[in-house]
């Protein structure tokens, strides 16, 4: 078992955390999943953190970071691959605060304007994660901002963590949880979470299989910085950062297993969760389904994956629930009618 008191965060952040969101951010429904658990034999549960107000679990951490603002803060400034920067302008707009989100040329359209359109600035700056960071950096040194980093921030991490409080209350018999994993804030609050409460909890994380950063570094044994691609799971896109202080090692030590999938199971996992479940999900969502589809996951007793978000862009997610090919930069994935 992980010796839990040598990691830089405990139950007790996750706890408070909860507290602050009461009232902010609802608690999600968890809702079975008949279909998932007829294909994969164990009961199966959907977090839906696609209902959040801004269709994404992001709000937890952004509203518990901004809970926790140095005084005299006058404006917040960060970088995102498009949800936390949703997270972060909806609860600046809360408090009456200026919010600039930095983000890279990858970012779908529909994620720049549903940022614009809950009132913040946005900044568009290069082609990775890296370069989007380091706009927000300028910010904080030339216009005095105070930066809400994605994931390597306590009270982001302790924010999302919330969810694994909630999945925890909602069904105690959970055994396994399937995690989408990028920079890992979501994977390491989870976790955190959940082995705290039930120690016997798995706890997988997963990644589309070209640029994963975290899956990279555990393997590295330290952050290293991976190429960016286009993909249908563009959530997950993005470095952990080469400075990387919390994440990285909270992930190494909670995480049983990461599993990689490609763009055609998203593909795949996508059009199953809308059919199946009548779920509008990104890809970035389905990646936990992508992997039982793929058979690269077994279970071994009650699952349940966080349905992370639900701000696809609409004419992508439209191509794929009727079966067309979707063109990703310089890759296209294959276009199928869904069949069971
Ligand atoms: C941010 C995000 C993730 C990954 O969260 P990390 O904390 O970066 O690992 C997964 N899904 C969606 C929809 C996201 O917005």
């Amino acid at each position: 078992m992980t010796d839990r008191s040598a990691l830089p965060l405990t139950l007790d952040d996750i706890q408070t955390a909860a507290d602050v969101l009461r009232g902010l951010s609802d608690a999600t429904p968890l809702v079975p999943s008949p279909y998932m658990e007829r294909q994969f034999g164990q009961p199966f549960w959907l977090k839906l953190e696609n209902m959040q107000p801004i269709g994404a679990f992001k709000l937890r951490g952004a509203l518990n970071a901004m809970a926790n603002l140095p005084e005299g803060t006058t404006g917040v400034t960060c970088c995102s691959t498009g949800n936390h920067g949703r997270g972060v302008a909806y609860a600046a707009a809360k408090k009456g605060l200026r919010a600039v989100v930095c983000m890279s040329e990858l970012v779908p359209q529909a994620k720049v304007d549903g940022i614009r359109a809950l009132g913040a600035e946005v900044r568009i700056t290069g082609h990775s994660q890296d370069e989007a960071q380091a706009e927000s950096a300028r910010l904080v040194r030339q216009e005095g901002l105070v930066d809400i980093p994605p994931f390597d921030d306590p009270f982001v991490i302790a924010g999302q963590g919330t969810i694994g409080l909630e999945i925890l209350q909602q069904q105690p018999e959970i055994e396994t949880l399937l995690v989408p994993l990028s920079g890992g804030g979501l994977a390491a609050g989870v976790a955190l979470a959940a082995k705290a409460l039930k120690p016997s909890v798995r706890v997988v994380g997963i990644s589309m299989d070209r640029g994963a950063a975290m899956y990279e570094s555990l393997k590295a044994g330290h952050p290293t910085a991976v190429p960016e691609y286009a993909s249908l799971a563009d959530s997950l896109g993005g470095g952990i950062g080469v400075t990387n202080r919390l994440s990285f090692p909270m992930c190494r030590a909670l995480l049983d297993d990461v599993v990689l999938v490609s763009e055609q199971e998203i593909y795949r996992a996508m059009q199953t969760l809308y059919y199946e479940d009548r779920i509008v999900a990104e890809g970035g969502s389905v990646v936990g389904i992508a992997a039982l589809q793929a058979g690269k996951l077994t279970l071994d007793g009650p699952t349940a994956t966080v349905i992370t978000g639900r701000n696809p862009d609409m004419e992508v997610f439209t191509r794929i629930v009727s079966g067309q090919d979707v063109v990703l930069g310089e890759t296209t994935v294959r276009g199928m009618p869904y069949a069971v």
